[in-house]
């Protein structure tokens, strides 16, 4: 999509800060991030909203998905069982949808949000 500002991110038309890319995913962290971890998965392919998606995306889905804790984990926020035995640690998964579900850029993409508190509850 020629105007699609996540499109010129995948093509590095535009600066993004990019912690994973693979053939069909990229990873970059959000301009402004809602919490210490703030990171955006999209696919390469321009899909503009999660309702947008067809059965032949299901295998993308699935891998964007599968990659939030691989992310998770290696930016720290992963849940983590103490010493105690309680958790601590953890993240949002969050995909803004339409305008009523606050999406603001088309192009399909799930924020990843952690990182230690005060952020909490804040999206
Ligand atoms: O889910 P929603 O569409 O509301 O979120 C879009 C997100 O994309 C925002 O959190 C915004 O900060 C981020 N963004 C970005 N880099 C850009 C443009 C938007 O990280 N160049």
């Amino acid at each position: 999509m020629d105007n699609c500002i996540f499109c010129k991110i995948v093509a590095k038309q535009i600066p993004s800060t990019i912690v994973y890319e693979d053939e069909s995913l990229l990873a970059f962290k959000d301009i402004h991030p809602a919490a210490p971890v703030h990171l955006l998965i999209i696919p390469k392919k321009h899909i503009d909203t999660l309702s947008s998606a067809q059965s032949e995306h299901t295998e993308l889905l699935g891998k964007m998905l599968a990659l939030v804790p691989k992310l998770a984990t290696e930016h720290g926020c992963a849940p983590t069982v103490m010493a105690d035995g309680s958790l601590s640690g953890g993240y949002k998964t969050l995909i803004n949808t339409g305008p009523d579900g606050g999406q603001e850029v088309y192009h399909l993409h799930t924020h990843l949000i952690g990182g230690p508190q005060p952020w909490r509850g804040q999206r």
